[in-house]
């Protein structure tokens, strides 16, 4: 019987290894995939607080002060992104400011103030209180705040206005970017981090377990704890998170949410994106005609981030989900078969 271990999965194939100790700037690789399983990088538990912090100050200047002045036939305004979001609603577009609202203010303000939270509490090496359920919320949020979505959105209105109104750039506009600047750095302390920095302050310890216990050995997206199991899911043994070895039809779903997206991205493609009407003329484009558009107007750049952002990559993405798809043959039925190490002996 081998003695309970610390055991850390790869949260990309699911192989168990045992977890390693490791030094300042050393790193572990998974064995299978080559995934980085661990990471003691440079950066410790007060220089991200620092980088939070800043970042919750530039997050309040880019909100409080205009961010442009519009102007055309004489007449000038100009507006913080609230503002804006008010005047969105206004005109009748009530789900556009709903969702500007959430991804550009609401969820980038609640991660920065979680995560400042957790941070200050390991800075003065103490539990955070809530730090279970914050680190969940960080996890869950990561994917809906999009700062440096509304970024590209902003510079290729600007490029668009260009002939028609002038569009004066103000401090909110800066503040920004360099909120933009930090939120992607800061995107690099996911959960699994955090965990890791509370493990390394000594306020968390990693649970041992015996790989032999039970026949599911189930991993934590959120903190990364191993936990052994009778059935296919079940909750962290550290956090209480949900885990499980497969998504309930986790091929069906799939299949069902490529379906979704191919549906979407044609119409998406073939109908314009907007059309922008002034007293000097109308402009309407669909997404290949702005990015021919933006070309012709002498921002190739800009051009190619867009054409990369909306073309390129989803493209890619529905490619080679469908080949993961069509060569996936785990089916939806869990094989038990703990002693050839496939199936359940494989963190899920
Ligand atoms: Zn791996
Ligand atoms: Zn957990």
């Amino acid at each position: 019987m081998p003695e309970p271990a610390i055991q850390l999965a790869c949260h990309h194939c699911g192989q168990l290894h045992r977890k390693p100790k490791l030094r300042r700037r050393e790193r572990a690789s998974c064995v299978r995939c080559g995934t980085v399983l661990l990471q003691r990088g440079k950066l410790n538990v007060s220089a991200w607080l620092a980088l939070s912090i800043a970042a919750l100050w530039v997050f309040l200047i880019a909100n409080i002060m205009p961010f442009a002045t519009l102007s055309s036939t004489g007449m000038s305004r100009s507006a913080t992104f609230l503002e804006a979001v008010r005047v969105t609603w206004e005109q009748g577009f009530p789900l556009v400011a709903l969702m500007c609202l959430m991804v550009g203010f609401a969820i980038p303000l609640l991660q920065l103030l979680m995560t400042s939270w957790i941070l200050f509490f390991l800075g003065i090496k103490k539990y955070p209180y809530g730090l279970r359920t914050f680190a969940r919320w960080i996890w869950f949020l990561k994917p809906w705040s999009m700062i440096p979505v509304f970024m590209l959105g902003v510079l290729v209105a600007v490029v668009k206005l260009a002939d028609m109104a002038s569009l004066e750039p103000e401090p909110g506009l800066w503040a920004f970017v360099a909120l933009t600047f930090l939120l992607t750095f800061l995107n690099k302390l996911s959960s699994r981090k955090i965990w890791s920095l509370a493990q390394e302050t000594g306020v968390v310890n990693d649970l041992p377990v015996d790989s032999q216990q039970a026949p599911f050995v189930l991993a934590c997206e959120v903190c990364s704890q191993v936990t052994m199991h009778h059935e296919a899911e079940g909750k962290c043994s550290r956090c209480n998170t949900h885990v499980h070895y497969r998504k309930p039809k986790h091929k069906s779903r799939t299949l069902a949410l490529l379906a979704a997206a191919v549906v979407f991205y044609i119409p998406a493609n073939l109908y314009p994106i907007m059309v922008i009407e002034t007293l000097l003329g109308s402009s309407n484009h669909t997404i290949l005609g702005g990015v021919l558009q933006l070309w012709e107007l002498g921002s190739w750049d800009l051009a190619l981030i867009v054409f990369i952002a909306s073309v390129v990559v989803p493209i890619t993405k529905i490619i080679i989900m469908l080949v993961l798809y069509i060569n996936d043959k785990s089916g939806q039925h869990i094989h038990m078969d703990p002693q050839s190490g496939q199936g359940p002996n494989q963190a899920g």
